[in-house]
């Protein structure tokens, strides 16, 4: 509410922005979101905050988007059209238990409050981290 108050007052020059932000957007924006059941439904498969909306306050959503596009790059590589499910299960099992202890672990915005080991988080390489079924 008081973010909303702090754009309507900055004009003129956001002016147009500032009327276009409410304090419901706001919300939503910073609102707390699970994992979901399931990224796929068919030959359809989502990606970044259309999956695994989070809090900014570990500023992880653009790098997991970005992860997750590396990820199922690798995923559909060579792959022929009828491997192309297994590709896309294969790219969820892959991403989600990394992208859900991200979203649990900024709800709770405490990153970095105290002595962390934030190795989990920095030292993660989507072009080399293993595909899931794959093994090491
Ligand atoms: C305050 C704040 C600070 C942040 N700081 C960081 C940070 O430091 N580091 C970091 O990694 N992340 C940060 N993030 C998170 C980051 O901004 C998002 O996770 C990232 O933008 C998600 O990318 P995306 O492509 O999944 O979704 P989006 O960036 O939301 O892109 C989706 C696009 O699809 C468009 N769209 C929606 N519906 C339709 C439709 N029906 N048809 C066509 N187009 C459509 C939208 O207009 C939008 O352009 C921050 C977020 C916030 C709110």
């Amino acid at each position: 509410m008081v973010e909303a108050g702090r754009l309507r007052d900055a004009k003129p020059l956001h002016d147009r922005k500032a009327r276009a932000v409410d304090e419901r957007e706001i919300l939503v924006a910073m609102g707390r979101a699970d994992p979901l059941p399931t990224w796929r439904d068919r030959r359809v498969v989502l990606l970044g905050d259309a999956c695994h909306p989070m809090t900014p306050y570990m500023a992880q959503g653009a790098a997991s988007a970005l992860e997750d596009a590396a990820v199922l790059a690798r995923c559909l590589a060579a792959v022929r059209s009828d491997g192309i499910d297994a590709a896309l299960a294969r790219y969820e099992a892959t991403r989600k238990p990394r992208t859900s202890d991200i979203q649990g672990a900024s709800s709770q915005n405490t990153w970095m409050r105290y002595a962390t080991d934030p190795g989990w988080v920095y030292g993660y390489d989507a072009w080399t981290e293993p595909l899931a079924g794959q093994g090491g």
